[in-house]
């Protein structure tokens, strides 16, 4: 599910400012708002209008004209692409909106009715003729180069490995189906293609994403494809099997707890990737699960839990969960609060749910009073925080690897196989000298808090 959040900052081109150049470069200035799969969408747009030989503008100023990749999901996240384009509309004035808000272009228009072109999701052939249109390429094949894995936002050594576009689900609380339409798998072949070109760039961890990971390939009826002279087929546990081949970190983000989903658990346990799940369970309580119309939500999943754990002790769980669902009840949100004791997740986020335009779950009676949510979001998040505390304060004195996402003067940020970029907390590291990003090292951690570590270097 998505997390709305700016991600974006218009990199720099790549390219050297030394290079001769033709005299005029077309430059367009991107903001990718919204969660990793609207991520994705931006990094091939922009791989694109690099190859066609554009450059990125560092500001709205430098820009020639300006994209916005816009989230659509929850009413804040529409509110803060209607910002982002006024923003870009007035500091540049020439505006091009794509992503999922683009799917309801009636909104956009009727505050900025001055933008050049309303686009959906992942329409990048329409955004990039409305690029053409509106500032016509200059291409020169041999000083507009891309590098062969593509531009991406995200720092050098992990990426974003989108597996499939929209959700065969309907979860009455979202329109992601609506915007972005049925599941649509990529076939395997081309997924590890892409995997193994990222990471022969340098990437050392990829991040599977999707609406719904164990879902993958069913629309394809899992058909067979061929990578490095092995047939698989276009399915989730293949997929898994498959990444473990390129011996970088693995992540696999939006899995639902179908029983299938057990089988990648002795892969995991074996290091093929890593011993972590990102589930969205969002409530405890089958009844709201129910009228959340949510994937499995008639599985026992305190059960799964225990049997993965069991198959796999050193598994990290992260969830979220929506609080304040039409018609909760004191006792449902009180089951939540004892699933949630029994789980023992280790990374847990919060949302209050909030109604968004054209989701079925707002027309359930009862809704919740915004300050019953309230109340039932802080004594949510003071549960998750402790039990959060508790399973950290486990890992102490433990040797760990971990990956160095940046240097700081003499700290340097760091993860473990247990946190996720971005999402989850950090391993801190004091006396960072030598270490640069994107290096391994291994450190013994010796503090936690409810999320973040603190660790030391060990030789
Ligand atoms: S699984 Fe549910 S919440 Fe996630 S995209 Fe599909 S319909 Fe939306």
């Amino acid at each position: 599910m998505p997390r709305p959040a700016r991600k974006t900052a218009a990199p720099k081109p790549r390219t050297a400012a030394s290079r001769r150049r033709p005299a005029r470069i077309p430059k367009v200035g991107f903001v990718s708002l919204g969660c990793p799969k609207a991520l994705v969408d931006s990094e091939r747009i922009l791989t694109q209008l690099r190859a066609e030989g554009y450059e990125v503008a560092p500001t709205y100023e430098a820009a020639d004209v300006v994209v916005v990749n816009t989230c659509g999901f929850i009413d804040a996240a529409v509110d803060e692409s209607l910002d982002a384009i006024g923003e870009a509309l007035d500091r540049n004035g020439r505006v091009i909106v794509t992503g999922c808000l683009g799917a309801r272009p009636e909104r956009i228009l009727e505050r900025h009715p001055r933008v050049l072109k309303v686009t959906g999701p992942h329409a990048y052939e329409e955004v990039l003729g409305a690029v053409h249109q509106h500032l016509p390429p200059q291409h020169d094949p041999h000083l507009d180069l891309v590098p062969p894995q593509g531009v991406r936002l995200t720092p050098r050594h992990y990426a974003y490995l989108k597996i499939s576009e929209g959700c065969n689900n309907r979860c009455s609380f979202c329109i992601i189906p609506a915007m972005r339409g049925r599941l649509a798998s990529r076939p395997i072949g081309e997924v590890l293609r892409e995997a193994e070109r990222l990471a022969h760039a340098g990437v050392r961890e990829l991040l599977v994403i999707s609406q719904d990971t164990s879902a993958y390939g069913a629309d394809l009826r899992y058909a067979r494809d061929r990578w490095r002279e092995r047939e698989y087929e276009t399915r989730f546990i293949d997929l898994a099997q498959a990444l473990a081949e390129l011996k970088v970190w693995v992540r696999l983000h939006y899995v639902y707890p179908y029983p299938h989903v057990d089988a990648v658990m002795a892969l995991m346990a074996e290091g093929g990737v890593l011993p972590y799940l990102d589930i969205p369970f969002q409530h405890g309580s089958p009844s709201v699960l129910k009228r959340m119309r949510r994937p499995a939500h008639a599985e026992d999943t305190l059960a799964r839990i225990a049997t993965w754990r069991r198959d796999c002790p050193q598994l990290t769980l992260r969830s979220t969960f929506i609080v304040g669902f039409p018609g909760e009840t004191e006792e449902e949100f009180e089951e939540l609060l004892d699933w949630l004791d029994e789980a023992q997740l280790d990374r847990v986020g919060c949302f209050k749910y909030s109604p968004v335009e054209g989701a079925s779950a707002n027309a359930l009676a009862h809704h919740v009073p915004p300050e019953v949510q309230e109340e039932r979001y802080a004594r949510f998040m003071e549960r998750a925080a402790a039990i959060s505390a508790e399973r950290l304060s486990l890992r102490i004195g433990r040797r760990e690897r971990v990956l160095i996402d940046e240097v700081n003067g003499d700290e340097a940020i760091a993860r473990s196989a247990a946190e996720a970029p971005q999402i989850d907390g950090v391993v801190r590291i004091a006396g960072a000298a030598g270490l640069r990003a994107g290096e391994f090292t291994e450190v013994e951690i010796v503090a936690a808090d409810a999320y973040d570590l603190a660790g030391r270097r060990v030789s």
